[in-house]
C-alpha cells in the first residue's frame, strides 16, 4: 500500500497510529540533529520529524517539493509547539522510514502563499507548480462542486445533457469566430462554437424538450479579467416554455450551486427592467451591493437659466463622505467623465449646514441648489457629481463613475443576484442607420412591441423590447437568454431588419429556417458563464484564478507555447499559405 491515508485529516485522535503518507515537501527545517519536514498532499499539510539516525543521513539532502513516502507513528506535539493555524497542528509524525519517490528542482517561485506578486506569465509557465498552491487547489475543487451541483440540479429538473459539436458553421453571438481549416476541403473552414445556440434550438425541433450542457464556447475577442478565449457555459433550452419557466429553472440551478459552495441558498432574486437598470445604475448589469444610485435632476432644472443644464437629461450621484477629496482627484474625475463621452462633469461639495460649495454655483438659483441637495439626499461632507446631456450618455458616464467610486471588492457585500428583463431588441444603429441586435438575432421581440417593429424605423426602433433577460451577480453579467423566434416568417423579418439579405440568411442559417418549417415548438433558453460564477463564489477578481490552464491577457499559453506556427508540410496539406501581416497604418 502506497499510503494508509492523506495527511490533512490527521488529528489528536490518531495519536499512536502507524501511518504511511505520501506527498511533497512544502518546507524543511534542518536542525542538524532532527529534520522537520512539512509534508503536503492534496488534503493539507502535516509535520514530519525525521531523525537521520533512524531514516538515514540522506534526509539532510531532501529539498523543497521533493516527493516522499514516509512511514511512522503519529504522536502529540510536545507542549508549546502545537500549531493552531494548521488543522493537523496538534500532531506530528515521527518517521521510521523515509523513501524518496522523486527529487525536485527548487520551484521558481514560492508555493505556500497566494503570492499575488509573482508575475502571472511565470505562474502560467509553471502552472503545474502554481496549482499546488492552496488557493488554486481550493478554487478548482470549488469549481468541480459548482459543476456537480449544476448537473444534479438540471437532471433533477428533467433536463437531458446533450453534447453539441465543436466543428461547426458560424453561430453569431457578436464576437469573432475561431476557425479551423478543413484538410479534406482545402480553402473551407469550420468555426468553433461561440455557443451551442443553433444546435440547442435544433434539439427543440428534434423533440428533446429540455436540453442542457456544460459547454465549451470560443470567442476571439480581447481578453479581460472576466473574459477568456474559451470558456465554460451552462447552456439550457426548453420547449413549450416562456421567460418565466426559464428564469425559474436557472434560478434553481444557480441557487443549488451557491448552496453547494456556501452552505446557504440565496433568497428570492429581485428583478429590474433594463430601462430601470439604466436609469438607476447607468448599467445593464447593476451591482446592487451598494447604493449611490443615479438620480434624475430634470425636475430641479426644468426652468434653469444655466445653459449646460438645459439638456435632454441632468443626472447626478452623491458620493458619501468624498467632499473633502483633493482638487486633483476631482480634476481626474472630470477628465474621466470627458473621456467617457460627457461634455463636462459638474461637482459640488456639501458644506456643514447643507449648503453647496462649487465653482458653478453662481449660475444656479437658490431653489435649484436646495433642490440638488434634497433630491439627492446629500449630507454634509458628501460630493455631488452631475452630468448633463443626452440621456444614454449621462447614464453611462455616471454609471461608470459610480462603480469607480463605490464598488466593493469582489469578496465583500455578499452575493447579490439580479434578473434584468425587457432588454431592447436593438442596442443602437450602425453607420448605415441599421439596427444592431442587442442579443443574437434569434431573440423574439416583445409581443406588445411587434406592431412597433412594423411601424418604426431609425431611432424609434430602439424602443422595441425583446423577450431577453440577463442574470447579474455582483455587477457581473453572469449570463443571458431569451424566448426564441420559432416562426420562419418572423425570423426572416428580423434578418432583413439586420440587413441580412434572404440569400445570405439562406446561406448562413438556411438549415435553421428549414427546420422551423417542420413544426418548431415555441422555445426559450439561457446560458451563463461557469468561470464567472465560480470566480465570484471563490472571491476572485480574475477568472484565470479558477481555470486550470488559462491564457494570458495576450491570448498566449506560456506553458505549451500556443499559439505557434505550423510546419510547412502541415500548411501545404491544409492548402494554406501564410502571408506577412500588412504593416499597421500610421
Ligand atoms: N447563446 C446565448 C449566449 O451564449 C445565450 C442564450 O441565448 O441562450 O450568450
Amino acid at each position: 500500500m502506497m499510503r494508509t491515508q492523506v495527511v490533512g485529516t490527521l488529528r489528536a485522535e490518531d495519536v499512536g497510529k502507524h501511518v504511511a503518507l505520501c506527498g511533497w515537501v512544502a518546507a524543511r527545517r534542518d536542525h542538524g540533529g532532527v529534520v522537520f519536514l512539512d509534508l503536503r498532499d492534496a488534503s493539507g499539510i502535516v509535520q514530519i520529524v525525521a531523525d537521520p539516525s533512524q531514516v538515514g543521513e540522506a534526509v539532510h539532502r531532501v529539498g523543497r517539493e521533493w516527493v516522499l513516502r514516509i512511514e511512522g507513528d503519529v504522536r502529540a506535539r510536545p507542549e508549546g509547539t502545537v500549531n493552531s493555524d494548521l488543522p493537523t497542528g496538534a500532531v506530528e509524525v515521527s518517521a521510521d522510514t523515509l523513501e524518496v519517490l522523486n527529487e525536485a528542482e527548487p520551484p521558481p517561485f514560492p508555493l505556500a502563499e497566494r503570492a499575488d506578486d509573482v508575475d502571472e506569465v511565470l505562474r502560467l509557465r509553471y502552472r503545474y507548480l502554481d496549482l499546488r498552491r492552496p488557493h488554486m487547489q481550493r478554487n478548482l475543487r470549488l469549481r468541480a462542486t459548482v459543476n456537480a451541483a449544476l448537473r444534479n440540479s438540471m437532471a433533477g429538473q428533467g433536463f437531458v445533457e446533450i453534447e453539441t459539436p465543436m466543428l461547426i458553421a458560424s453561430t453569431p453571438e457578436g464576437a469573432r469566430d475561431f476557425v479551423v481549416p478543413s484538410r479534406l476541403q482545402p480553402g473551407a473552414f469550420y468555426a468553433l462554437p461561440q455557443s451551442p445556440q443553433l444546435f440547442k434550438q435544433l434539439l427543440m425541433v428534434g423533440g428533446l424538450d429540455k436540453y442542457f450542457q456544460i459547454a465549451r464556447c470560443l470567442r476571439d475577442e480581447d481578453l479581460r479579467a472576466d473574459r477568456q478565449f474559451e470558456f465554460m457555459q451552462y447552456d439550457a433550452e426548453m420547449s413549450f416554455a416562456d421567460q418565466e419557466d426559464v428564469m425559474a429553472v436557472v434560478t434553481e440551478a444557480v441557487g443549488a450551486a451557491i448552496e453547494a459552495t456556501t452552505g446557504s441558498r440565496p433568497g428570492e432574486v429581485p428583478r429590474m427592467t433594463w430601462h430601470e437598470a439604466m436609469e438607476r445604475f447607468g448599467s445593464d448589469k447593476p451591482d446592487i451591493r451598494f447604493g449611490m444610485e443615479l438620480v434624475d435632476l430634470g425636475a430641479v432644472f426644468a426652468e434653469t437659466e444655466f445653459r449646460a443644464f438645459q439638456a435632454d437629461a441632468v443626472k447626478g450621484i452623491c458620493v458619501s463622505g468624498l467632499g473633502e477629496v483633493s482638487r486633483s482627484t476631482v480634476d481626474n474625475l472630470v477628465d474621466r467623465a470627458k473621456l467617457l463621452g460627457a461634455a463636462g462633469l459638474v461637482w459640488m461639495r456639501v458644506k456643514e449646514g447643507g449648503g453647496l460649495d462649487a465653482p458653478i454655483l453662481k449660475f444656479l438659483s437658490e431653489k435649484e441648489q436646495r433642490g440638488i441637495v434634497d433630491v439627492l439626499g446629500a449630507q454634509p461632507g458628501d460630493l455631488v457629481l452631475i452630468v448633463a446631456g443626452e440621456r444614454r450618455m449621462a447614464n453611462h458616464v455616471l454609471g461608470i463613475l459610480r462603480l469607480d467610486l463605490g464598488r466593493p471588492p469582489v469578496n465583500e457585500g455578499g452575493l447579490q443576484l439580479l434578473w434584468v428583463v425587457d432588454f431592447p431588441l436593438f442596442e443602437g444603429l450602425d453607420a448605415d442607420r441599421r439596427p444592431i441586435p442587442a442579443h443574437h438575432p434569434f431573440t423574439m421581440p416583445h409581443p406588445e412591441d411587434l406592431e412597433l417593429l412594423d411601424s418604426s424605423s431609425g431611432e424609434d426602433l430602439l424602443a422595441v423590447r425583446s423577450q431577453a433577460y440577463d442574470l447579474v451577480l455582483n455587477g457581473w453579467e453572469l449570463g443571458s437568454g431569451s424566448v426564441r423566434i420559432h416562426s420562419p416568417a418572423v425570423q426572416q423579418k428580423i434578418f432583413s431588419f439586420l440587413g441580412i439579405e434572404p440569400e445570405e440568411a439562406q446561406a448562413r442559417f438556411g438549415f435553421l429556417l428549414d427546420a422551423f418549417r417542420f413544426g418548431a415548438p415555441p422555445h426559450a433558453g439561457f446560458a451563463f458563464g461557469i468561470d464567472r460564477l465560480t470566480a465570484l463564489l471563490a472571491g476572485e477578481e480574475n477568472i484565470r484564478e479558477v481555470i486550470a490552464f488559462p491564457k494570458t491577457q495576450k491570448g498566449a499559453d506560456p506553458l505549451t507555447g500556443a499559439p505557434s506556427p505550423l510546419d510547412p508540410p502541415q500548411l501545404t496539406e491544409l492548402g494554406l499559405t501564410v502571408k506577412p501581416r500588412p504593416a499597421p497604418k500610421s
